[in-house]
């Protein structure tokens, strides 16, 4: 078997600084609720965000919450109160553990950020279906649950290339939701805000993009570990100057490391591609797992999906439209190969891993024939992993290690 000797990866320095970012973005979402001095919206990850900031609205992501719910591993014993109401315990288990969570009256924030009890409570609940049903099922169940309106935007799903008609469709849908918007927040749509907004998430995700590229270097300055905890102001803060500080400051500690040669895992001998959701209560086990291997997981379709090179402050709605259309969810799988493929190439892969997610099967890329078809075509080989993201019932912590280090040892031997 490969051998696992106990090594960690190496700590980022910027993660403090982090940090403090994600805590005052916590801290006023909390103040803007409790105040009322400002309207709280509730978003999907790649939901209108810049129209919704630009309108004057404090953010917050509900699938982020439920992220925290797994990375605390509080997700597990939330998700029967939701199955109690009627969602299945097959379903989305953010959307599970979140209403579990709201129905148990708990929350990770309290115990993170001292003072504050709950979620914020909205004011509008704003969707898009670009990644998935649930997250309309989600936001309806707060609508009724709190007496908020939910608005949305219907996405196209497994569009391959992304078309004129596919954009008009998406651009019509986000300016049907202003004039609700300019109701609820009282303020009408200054078109010179949101051209600036979509300019801030636009320079927000090319720093997002060069930090995650420095993994291209050998050995990798950052594992895909790293980029699931760094991403949270791509997703929560994107839009606003704060995240881009933070990324500027970020880029330059990896790229010294780079500059010096410092991998993120000591004595990185192999290569890996993650591919699906993260297994967020077993991110530290897995990374431990990896890089007590020498296997570095430097890359993934995940934390690249908050790159949106098609912002535009020039066309602001239609290029946001056309961004969130260009989300790899939405895509077939045509696309997705073409995706993968490039992205193998781009970082030097030597081995993939599919994580097959219980309840996310939008995120589950394993289960029509991709992993062979693109062993087929790159010589690549891949492992599926068996988990959830959030439903630690669905894991087996056994199976992982054993299946891991077989599948290191396969690409070992390879070399
Ligand atoms: S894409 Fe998957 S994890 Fe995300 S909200 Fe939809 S079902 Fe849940």
């Amino acid at each position: 078997m490969a051998e696992e000797k106990k090594a960690a990866r190496k700590k980022i320095q910027a993660s403090d600084l982090m940090n403090k970012i994600m805590s005052d973005y916590f801290y006023n979402l909390h103040e803007a609720a409790t105040s009322g001095k400002q309207k709280v919206a509730w978003c999907t990850s790649v939901g209108p965000a810049e129209l919704l900031r630009a309108m004057g609205f404090a953010v917050h992501f509900p699938e982020n919450h439920g992220a925290m719910l797994g990375a605390t591993r509080m997700s597990t014993e939330m998700i029967p109160e939701a199955n109690a109401v009627g969602y299945s315990p097959d379903i989305c288990s953010y959307l599970t553990a979140d209403i579990g969570a709201w129905i148990k009256k708990i929350t990770p924030l309290s115990k993170a950020y001292p003072g504050i009890t709950s979620v914020p409570k909205p004011d509008v609940l704003v969707f898009n279906t670009n990644q998935c049903r649930d997250v309309q099922d989600w936001f309806s169940w707060y609508s009724k649950e709190l007496g908020v309106p939910a608005i949305g935007i219907a996405s196209p799903k497994n569009v391959d290339e992304v078309t004129d008609s596919h954009i008009d469709n998406v651009t019509h849908q986000i300016e049907a939701l202003i004039p609700t918007l300019e109701a609820i927040s009282g303020n009408k749509l200054d078109m010179n805000r949101l051209r600036e907004i979509v300019a801030l998430s636009r320079e927000c995700t090319e720093l997002w993009r060069k930090v995650l590229e420095t993994a291209m270097a050998k050995p990798a300055p950052l594992t895909f570990f790293d980029g699931t905890i760094h991403m949270g102001p791509a997703v929560c803060l994107r839009g606003t100057r704060e995240a881009i500080d933070y990324y500027k400051i970020l880029l330059a500690e990896l790229e010294q490391r780079v500059k010096d040669g410092v991998g993120a895992v000591e004595g990185e001998s192999l290569r890996i591609y993650w591919e699906g959701m993260p297994v967020w209560g077993r991110l530290r086990q897995n990374s431990d797992l990896f890089a007590g291997l020498h296997a570095c997981v430097l890359a993934s379709t995940y934390c690249s999906s908050w790159i949106f090179p098609s912002f535009d402050a020039n066309d602001p709605i239609r290029s946001m439209a056309k961004a969130y259309l260009e989300l790899f969810i939405v895509r077939a799988d045509t696309y997705k190969e073409k995706y993968i493929k490039n992205m193998l190439e781009k970082y030097h892969i030597d081995g993939i891993i599919y994580h097959d997610a219980k309840t996310c099967p939008h995120n589950s890329n394993n289960r029509y024939g991709m992993p062979q078809r693109i062993e087929a075509a790159t010589g690549i080989p891949s492992l599926v992993l068996s988990g959830d993201l959030n439903d630690l019932r669905c894991v087996s912590d056994e199976q992982t290690k054993t299946n891991i280090e077989a599948f290191v040892e396969q690409l070992q031997e390879r070399k």
